[in-house]
């Protein structure tokens, strides 16, 4: 890249859009990962492409990136806040299995999504049931400092103890305190303390748990991302940690208090947070059961590209309400960008020359400052729309334009966006598809004039369609 990009996110942590610039030489980014009870939703997705997004942009600018992340296959409990089961054991019972069938089954289903997505892996992927030494180890250190107390069910964290508690969120610790929620756990000092260690129940074996100083049991679900963390990227402060936007008043609140007392020293230095995909009407949730997969869009005939696509029309920080249809819409217009790149590919050059080079310049400078302003993605895109038209144009009126600078401006941003648009296989459009059909009619009911007024209509838009002995296919014409 000519000028190297000067990125800026909003932090969490400031609410203002900060310049980012790493301690190190890498950018040390963690990510929560999935809980791996149930098939993760395409609200869950999203965050993660939002994160996808946010490697490949680092990448992009030039910097190279250790990207961690755990998988959460114990200790998280149906509420946040350390209340009621364990999400994979109950999930276990439900289906009549062990926890540790339900973990992998779910993990390897979501490896499988972020494939079909094109979400990169990251660099390191931690279990948190392969993580016991290094909880154990934290929750021992903040022992050390007096920090933590004992209940019948675990070992807790007195967040009265920590200056700053909620500082993330800018809770209102006091106001909570004199609120009138009425306590689940009246063991707990506070209402924000939560559990480092949780006993297995007595009496009854569960499929995870470990011996600890404690007493025999499993970690709490904040305890891992911290432990994790800062075991697998080596060092106490990260450069970004991100996560979906519910995760800031609990989950990483309580991950700021258990690491910056335990080493004294800030966390991380920036916190990006994603927002939501909802239904129309309702949050969409693994826990309610009104969630869509990427299963459930492929039954709708739709690309798991597609999905990535639309969400890229919603900066990351704005709700994104969703519907199939908004889906489809959106891969009018992924379509549109592939067909253009495709048409450029077979282009023949002809005529006078196109001035392009001012648009081409005009364009990477609006999608350098989309990236560098707090990744917005929209007007990126807004920007390769913009080109692809005029491109378009040139192509019309048989102009010589410069073709392998075009298709490389394309392909570099395919680097960041991962949506394809360089794929072969074009979708055939609903009315092409409709004229196939009429076609196959015809030609069962033997009007093969009518079958052959189709199929020339359909050359007519550009497609060919062959009979051969697997059916009927349908090809994009080459140019
Ligand atoms: P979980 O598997 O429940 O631990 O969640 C995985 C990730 O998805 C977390 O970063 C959550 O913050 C995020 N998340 C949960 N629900 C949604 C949603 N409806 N839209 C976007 N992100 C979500
Ligand atoms: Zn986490």
């Amino acid at each position: 890249m000519s000028t190297p990009l000067k990125l800026r996110f909003f932090n969490t942590l400031t609410r203002r859009k900060e310049l980012f610039l790493p301690v190190g030489k890498t950018v040390k980014l963690y990510t929560c990962g999935p809980t791996v009870y149930n098939y993760a939703h395409i609200g869950n997705l999203r965050t993660y492409i939002f994160e996808d997004v946010l490697r490949r942009a680092l990448e992009f600018a030039g910097y190279r990136v250790r990207h961690a992340m755990n998988i959460t296959d114990v200790g998280h409990l149906t509420s946040d806040a350390d209340e009621g089961e364990d999400k994979l054991q109950r999930q276990a019972e439900r289906e009549r299995k062990t926890a540790w069938d339900i973990a992998a089954f779910y993990a390897r289903a979501f490896e499988q999504d972020a494939k079909a997505l094109n979400i990169l892996p990251p660099h390191i992927v931690v279990r948190a049931t392969d993580a016991i030494p290094e909880q154990i180890s934290l929750i021992q250190k903040l022992e050390k400092k007096g920090l933590t107390y004992r209940t019948s069910d675990g070992v807790y964290y007195d967040t009265s103890r920590f200056k700053g508690y909620g500082k993330l969120a800018r809770l209102n610790v006091r106001g909570q305190k004199a609120g009138a929620r009425v306590e689940e756990n009246r063991e707990k000092r506070n209402p924000t303390d939560f559990a480092l260690w949780k006993f297995s129940p007595t009496g009854k074996k569960r499929d995870m748990e470990w011996e600890s100083p404690w007493g025999r049991g499993f970690p709490g679900w904040h305890v891992e991302c911290s432990a994790i963390s800062m075991s697998a990227l080596k060092t106490s402060t990260l450069d970004i940690h991100t996560g979906g936007i519910d995760h800031i008043p609990v989950h990483h609140t309580n991950e700021i208090a258990q690491s910056e007392a335990a080493t004294g020293k800030p966390f991380a230095r920036m916190w990006m947070h994603g927002a939501f995909l909802v239904l129309r009407d309702a949050k969409m949730a693994k826990s309610a059961g009104n969630f869509v997969t990427l299963e459930s869009l492929k039954a709708e005939g739709l690309d798991p590209l597609d999905y990535r696509f639309f969400l890229f029309q919603t900066h990351y920080r704005q709700t994104l309400t969703f519907s199939f249809d908004a889906v489809r819409s959106a891969r009018v217009g992924l379509v549109k960008l592939r067909e253009t790149i495709h048409r450029l590919e077979h282009y023949t050059q002809h005529g006078e020359n196109a001035t392009l080079e001012r648009s081409m310049s005009k364009v990477q400078g609006q999608a350098h400052q989309a990236i560098e302003d707090d990744l917005n993605i929209p007007k990126l895109i807004a920007a390769l729309f913009a080109f692809a038209t005029i491109l378009n144009s040139a192509m019309d009126q048989e102009r010589n334009i410069p073709r392998a600078a075009a298709l490389a401006l394309f392909h570099e941003y395919d680097k960041l966006l991962a949506v394809d648009l360089f794929r072969k296989k074009i979708a055939i459009p609903a009315e092409i598809q409709e004229l196939a059909e009429q076609r196959q009619n015809a030609r069962k009911k033997r009007n093969f004039a009518e079958a052959d007024h189709l199929r020339n209509e359909i050359h007519a838009h550009g497609w060919l369609v062959k009979d051969t002995p697997e059916g009927t296919k349908i090809h994009r014409k080459e140019s």
